[in-house]
Order: structure tokens, then sequence, then C-alpha cells
């Protein structure tokens, strides 16, 4: 059945089913002491999809099996049902409450232990002191550039400042310390282990200033590799001469090449270098993509500052490629964008932690069994995954 627009604007009363969003843990611990012992960021092993995320899933898809909504009573009434509690829907739910006020009923559902979706922190104690990481992404990705006023006024309620992001990263940490880029060369792939620092290249969002690098020249850089002269030579000249190595394309069979081959067959096959030197560049990748230059287009490639591909009368990137390509990685949360998820949960849910700030946030204990309390107008059920929806 559709849902018009009409439906929301009318506003729609939401039912959940009993039985369809099963909160596993917590209600399988009734009392409260229990419940506040519940604190997911410190659990550890894999945790991505973890055991009890995809089993109502699969039994959906894999298995087959079909959910009638009208063998399960209806046990509670909402204005709103989020289904997934990452970035997006925590934003929903903010939108939502500004829209309708703080008394509209809202429940966002997650099939996860716990809520921020790609954007999760991690906590260690370590020797009595308490260390953080990022359990997910990192970074504001381009705010200046690219959030829209939408996503600003979101930031603004929730007291967070671009500028005191930036101001609170320590750009010349690296620098201070005559540190530089470098690149480990392992010996199962390059038949000994070494590292060659002064990397002098350009990184995607990248957070080091350019005058800051401690980078060295380039030849000096390449010749220091573990790799025969010819591959040495043809990293140099890939490095710094502008040639065209699609020459006699169009610009449109260009940019249509580039975006179905990998930057990988772009090395081999338009420049070509030998295996072992593009070796050296199979992993440049993985940190903005996610995934090595075999499943990187050559077009993906030139926004993560890859080498060879400026000198082919490409038009200049979009304005939105190129702010991610230049605005660095350095607005964010000690937790990375889990320090964003905390701020709309603790929005929502005033009761899960105290405080205001953006500062607060990043210590900010968060009691877990506040989260799906029934006297809150706004409930958030982890371990619960949505497996139908109805009008
Ligand atoms: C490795 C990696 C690094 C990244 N780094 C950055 C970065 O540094 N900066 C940046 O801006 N972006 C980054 N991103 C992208 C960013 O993480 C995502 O764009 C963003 O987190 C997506 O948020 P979301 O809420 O739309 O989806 P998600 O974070 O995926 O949240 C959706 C949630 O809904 C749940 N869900 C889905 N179906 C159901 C169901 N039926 N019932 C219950 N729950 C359900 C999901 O399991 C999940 O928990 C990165 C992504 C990856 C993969």
């Amino acid at each position: 059945m559709a849902i018009t627009r009409r439906d929301f604007i009318n506003g729609v009363a939401i039912t959940v089913a009993a039985g369809v969003t099963p909160w596993q843990i917590l209600r399988a611990s009734p009392q409260t002491a229990a419940r506040s012992l519940y604190y997911p960021p410190v659990l550890t092993g894999l945790r991505g999809n973890h055991p009890g995320s995809f089993e109502a899933a699969h039994a959906l898809g894999r298995e087959g099996k079909n959910v009638n909504p009208a063998n399960v009573p209806v046990e509670e009434t909402y204005d709103l049902v989020i289904v997934g509690a990452g970035i997006s829907g925590l934003a929903a739910a903010c939108f939502w409450q500004e829209l309708r006020g703080k008394t509209s009923r809202i429940l966002l559902l997650d099939n996860h232990d716990d809520f921020g979706g790609h954007a999760k922190r991690n906590e260690f104690n370590v020797d009595g002191k308490t260390v953080l990481g990022y359990g997910g992404s990192e970074s504001f990705q381009s705010p200046r550039n690219n959030f829209s006023e939408t996503a600003m006024a979101l930031l603004k309620t929730l007291n967070v400042s671009i500028e005191g992001m930036a101001k609170s990263f320590d750009q010349t940490f690296y620098p201070d310390l005559n540190l530089s880029r470098g690149v480990f060369f392992d010996k199962k792939n390059f038949g000994v282990n070494k590292i060659v620092a002064g990397d002098p290249g350009r990184a995607v969002a990248d957070d080091i200033p350019p005058d800051r690098m401690n980078a060295r020249d380039i030849n000096a850089f390449i010749n220091d590799f573990p790799l025969p002269q010819a591959d040495r030579e043809a990293l140099i000249s890939l490095h710094t001469e502008q040639k065209d190595y699609l020459a006699g394309m169009s610009i449109e069979e260009k940019q249509a090449w580039m975006d179905s081959h990998s930057y990988s067959q772009f090395l081999r096959e338009k420049v070509g270098l030998s295996d072992s030197a593009i070796r050296y560049f199979q992993q440049r990748t993985n940190d903005f993509q996610a995934i090595g230059i075999d499943g990187t287009s050559a077009s993906d490639a030139r926004i993560c500052a890859l080498p060879g591909l400026e000198g082919m009368g490409l038009p200049p990137l979009d304005p939105e490629s190129l702010a991610d390509l230049e605005e660095p990685y350095i607005y964010h949360f000690p937790d990375g964008n889990a320090g964003l998820a905390r701020l709309m949960v603790r929005h929502l849910i005033p009761a899960v932690a105290p405080g205001n700030t953006m500062d607060d946030i990043v210590l900010a204990k968060f009691d877990y069994s506040q989260l799906d309390n029934a006297g809150s107008p706004v409930r958030l059920r982890l371990n619960s995954t949505g497996v139908h929806a109805a009008n």
C-alpha cells in the first residue's frame, strides 16, 4: 500500500505489533540493575553484523518465512516509527520533533545492539583510563562546502560548531614531531620489510597542511622504494609528467572509459606499469573508498588524488568532488561520527545522559536503560528488526 505525502501531513498513528520487534537483550533482563549494565561501546570482538542482528531478516529472506501482522497483537502506538537508528534515522527523528513538537511519539528501531549505524564508538579501559576509538565513520565530510542549510541547522540545534571542531584538531601534531607520511613495503609483496618516509604525495581530505608535510623530493622518495630501477623510473614519470594516457579518445570517451575501468586497469593497460609497480598503489584507496585500486574506477581515483590523471584534458572536478578532495578530515569528535549520533540521541531522549554541549558529549556516560522507556515520548529500541511495514 502506498504511503502518500498527505498521510504524513494528516498525521498517521503507526502501530507496533508485539513479537515483531523483540528487544532481546534488555527485555531478557527485567532487573533495572542488569539493564543499566548494558553498555555496548565496551563490547569487543567483531562488532559489525553481530549475532542477533541478522537472524530475523534471514528468517524472512533466506528461509522464506512470512510474517502475518494480523496474527500479532498491537501493543503500542506512535506518531512516527523509524526503521534504523543510524545518522539518517536519528536525524529524521530530530526533524520530525522540530516539526511536531517534543510530545510527538516516536519509536526508532535498530537491529543492532548499539545505535549509530555506521557511526558507532569503541570504549576501552586501559590502566584505569578511558580510550576512545571510532567504531565506524570518522569525520564530517566536507561540511563547509557540501552540507545543506538543513544539515547545518540541525548541527546548530545540537550545539555543534564546525569552527570549534577545526580549532580543536591539532593539524600539526605529526609535523611538529618531525614526522611525515610514509609507505610500508612488506616482505610478502616486495621481498623486504621497509618503511620509506617523506611521501610528498597529496592525500584525499588531507589533514596535514601542504606546507608541513616534511616531504622529500619525489625522485628521492621513489628511488628509495624496494623496486627494480625500471619500475622506479616509470613511477617517477607517472608522478612528474603530464601525459595523455587516453590519447585518441574524445573527452566523453575518456570519461566513459574511466568510469568503467579500474585504476589498476588504467595503470596496467594505459600507463604500462608492471605488476610490482602497480602493487605500490594497491591500498592507496582503502581509506577513502574502503576498497583497493582494483575495485576503484579510474574516475574515482581522480578524487583520491592518484597520479596520471591530470594531463588528459578532462574538465575540472565538480565542486562537490573537489570539496571532498580538498576539505581536510578535521571536523570530528574523538569517537568520530558516533559523537553526532550520541548528540542526537541525547537531544531526543534527555534522560539518557547529562549535559548539552559538543564537548561534554565526548565523555558523557550513556544510560542505555533510558533508551526505551515507556514514559518517554521518544523511544529507541535496539536489537529489534523491522520486518513488516504497512500504512
Ligand atoms: C568504512 C566506512 C567509512 C566511512 N567513513 C565516513 C566518514 O568518515 N565520513 C562520512 O561522512 N561518512 C563516512 N562513511 C559513510 C557514512 O558512514 C554513512 O553515509 C552514514 O553513516 C549512513 O548513515 P545511515 O543512517 O543512512 O545508514 P546506517 O549507518 O547504515 O544506519 C542504518 C541502520 O539501520 C539498520 N537497519 C536497516 N534495516 C533495518 C531493519 N529492517 N530493522 C531494523 N534496523 C534496520 C541498519 O542495520 C543500521 O544500523 C563511511 C562509510 C563506511 C562504510
